[in-house]
């Protein structure tokens, strides 16, 4: 079915994770070291979130009986893709899981930030919830701090759970180095809007019959309104604020509220 693997027939056949891990979708996940997993306590609770646990264990760890009947593999082999899922995303979190990911980030398998300014920034996979069953995995990009559904519906149906909320800020807090450049983020930012601006002047002037702002309004729709629903991703550590990145968020809702003030003044004058 499967014939990525490069290994022999014996290694395919052998291994639950390679055959998981080349299968077509899989591509952001990484391996978790077989120790990692047979180790007990490394798996406290998730038997309480995956049914028929044990057997689900046994197989992705390559111990299950033969003598099991087809129609229950396929129950399993759901149980078995939870359970490695949920073990997954307590790996990355760990030094030799970071690093494993990090050999994925460099070879930007998890594809890059479609935002022109980022520069084709490398992405990294993140969960907006610990808990299975409830949103799909996004894409965080270092550079612009925003996340992103992935192009590939085969990606876009992968729960974020596997991944976790901890799992990029982890990243780039135990590699700072790693952490892409902003240009001076408070200064470029406050250039760029002024920047933005005066362009737009001298095009309204220049082309009468393009003046975005006044076609939008026709149509009902105002852009403080749209600005004011934007909702914003907040990087977050085990459920804490990152230190650095609120710091800076608190900084650009400042600014960004201000801006909603100055349209929403715009817009009652029109
Ligand atoms: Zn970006």
């Amino acid at each position: 079915m499967e014939d990525a693997s490069t290994g022999s027939d014996s290694d395919y056949s052998n291994s639950w994770i390679s055959w998981f891990l080349s299968s077509k979708g899989n591509e952001y996940f990484c391996e978790v070291e077989e120790d990692y997993i047979l180790d007990r306590f490394n798996l406290t609770g998730l038997n309480t979130e995956v049914q028929h646990y044990s057997q689900a264990l046994d197989l992705i760890t390559d111990n299950l009986d033969d003598e099991i009947q087809d129609e229950f593999r396929g129950t399993l082999d759901v149980q078995a893709r939870l359970l490695y899922g949920l073990i997954h995303a307590r790996w990355i979190v760990t030094a030799r899981g970071l690093a494993k990911m990090l050999e994925k980030y460099k070879k930007a398998d998890f594809g890059r930030c479609p935002r022109v300014l980022c520069q084709s920034q490398p992405l990294l996979p993140v969960g907006l919830t610990d808990v299975p069953y409830e949103k799909s995995v996004k894409l965080y990009c270092g550079r612009c701090e925003d996340i992103y559904s992935p192009k590939s519906s085969r990606h876009g149906s992968i729960d974020g759970a596997y991944f976790g909320t901890s799992f990029p800020h982890l990243l780039f807090l135990v590699y700072p180095n790693l952490i892409p450049p902003k240009s001076g983020p408070v200064d470029f930012s406050a250039n760029m809007r002024a920047g933005d601006v005066e362009g737009g002047r001298r095009n309204r002037r220049g082309r009468e019959d393009q003046d975005p702002p006044a076609d939008s309004m026709t149509e009902g729709f105002s852009t403080a309104a749209a600005a004011l629903k934007a909702d914003r991703y907040r990087p977050r550590i085990f459920g804490f604020q990152v230190h650095e990145i609120a710091k800076l968020q608190r900084w650009q809702e400042a600014v960004r509220d201000r801006q909603i003030a100055r349209l929403e003044q715009l817009e009652e004058n029109v």
